[in-house]
């Protein structure tokens, strides 16, 4: 009996493949690798982009109103596309800004954090064999994403340009090539994915690069889905212009944000999706059939984070006014830490990144013909070494393209004062390392 049941349980043990196809090839993922990385040897993460500096005190109070007061309905399940309170005031902050009507029921859906806002997109969008436009670098997860739902990605690289008289690059100074940008639209070409301002670069998409983008995708019928998640965060008096506000672009554009970013709070995950209704109530088949919805008290607190904005709407006591001017304070010292140590930064017209150029530090890590890009080996180097983290700008590339930007690190400067101060003080040592004989 023994010998059977030892037979049978071996008999048991799965032999056939259980991946699906559509995973092929994507297994891999940089955050799994560094993330690893930097909470076993930094001292100092400006890694991953997260604030280390706290939640405002008006969205905490909020999320304990909702978790502790009399309606113990927001501790069950809400409407699945988005819970009353915060689908209203979305769309009525969000109409303002768009200068339109939105129905909160139809035109603005929730989702878990920007994330899903986008898996909802591609999902609902993209056929097999359909094409669709990432402009590089790009925030890692709309490869896989694309290409978990049978499309095919298509990229675009921006393209540095030095400036002049020696000043430092600006993201600014990273542009669209026209011409280039226009060859990969074809009959196939579902939709573009546009990330402005974008990580890594922190580049603000001026209006003139915004038309070209809305033109191409009005003249060839394309849909355009627009990461706005950095929409606040936005320095030197730039704007953060929403292409959908753009001629032709409402009714082919989702917009996505994510009140992480927004109200400081990533590990919050809400975030949402607004266009018209003809666009998302495709989102809606596959929030429905996958998520339901996100958790009802956090939705809860981000409306009322929603509502005080709407009432300080413009003014200096407003989130969306103080967190920029803070963070721009931030990118200034980061910028000033960096260039006194020769590791020119590309100075960041928004978000709270920021991409330097290491190649003054080559000496320290060699260069080794090896399969792994240059930055990749130096960011795993300088943590492991230095104590200090930070994200290799190849990771933002597809792998065919890894290899041409590959002396460039990503830094996140949502930091704490003191977090930036150590980052500083370890520059410095290694600089000083670097000249003493
Ligand atoms: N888009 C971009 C460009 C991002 O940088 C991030 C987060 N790093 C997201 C989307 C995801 O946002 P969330 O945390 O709200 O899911």
């Amino acid at each position: 009996l023994q010998t059977h049941s030892l037979s049978l349980s071996l008999q048991a043990k799965m032999s056939r493949p259980v991946q699906a196809r559509r995973l092929e090839g994507i297994d891999k993922n940089i955050w799994v690798e560094f993330v690893k990385l930097a909470a076993t040897y930094s001292t100092v993460n400006l890694g991953q982009g997260f604030p280390d500096f706290p939640t405002p005190d008006f969205l905490k109070e909020a999320f304990m109103r909702a978790l502790s007061g009399e309606n113990h309905m927001l501790h069950q399940y809400t409407r699945a596309f988005g819970h009353p309170p915060l689908v209203k005031i979305l769309a009525q902050y969000f109409g303002k800004l768009l200068g339109r009507d939105l129905d909160p029921m139809t035109n603005v859906m929730v989702t878990v954090g920007a994330y899903q806002a986008l898996f909802c997109c591609f999902q609902a969008f993209i056929d097999e064999g359909d094409e669709v436009i990432i402009i590089e670098p790009f925030f890692d997860c709309y490869e896989p994403m694309v290409k978990m739902a049978g499309g095919m990605p298509m990229f675009v690289p921006l393209r540095p340009k030095a400036p002049k008289d020696g000043k430092l690059m600006s993201s600014a100074d990273w542009q669209l090539d026209p011409d280039e940008l226009a060859s990969k639209f074809s009959k196939r070409t579902k939709a573009i994915v546009l990330n402005s301002p974008n990580n890594p670069l922190g580049k603000v998409f001026s209006r003139g690069e915004l038309v070209l983008i809305a033109d191409l995708c009005v003249k060839h019928d394309v849909l355009c889905i627009s990461d706005e998640v950095y929409e606040w965060l936005v320095y030197d008096g730039k704007e953060h212009i929403r292409i959908a506000s753009l001629q032709g672009m409402w009714d082919r554009t989702v917009i996505i944000g994510s009140a992480g970013k927004t109200f400081s709070a990533t590990g919050w995950k809400v975030g949402w999706a607004m266009g018209p209704n003809r666009l998302l109530q495709h989102l809606r088949t596959v929030h429905q059939n996958s998520v339901y919805h996100c958790a009802t008290v956090a939705q809860e607190a981000v409306a009322q984070g929603f509502q005080r904005e709407l009432e300080l709407y413009g003014k200096p006591e407003s989130y969306f006014v103080q967190l920029p001017k803070e963070l721009q304070q931030k990118r200034d010292w980061l910028v000033q830490s960096l260039d006194a140590v020769g590791m020119k930064p590309i100075i960041p017209e928004g978000t709270y990144f920021l991409v330097a150029d290491i190649s003054e530090f080559k000496s320290d890590v060699p260069d080794v013909p090896d399969s792994e890009p240059y930055d990749s080996r130096f960011a795993k180097w300088m943590v492991k070494n230095k104590g200090l983290a930070a994200i290799p700008l190849s990771a933002f590339y597809c792998e065919a393209h890894k290899n041409n930007y590959n002396h460039f690190i990503r830094f996140c400067f949502a930091k704490e004062e003191a977090t930036l101060k150590a980052a500083n003080d370890i520059l410095q040592k290694w600089k000083g390392e670097k000249t003493s004989p």
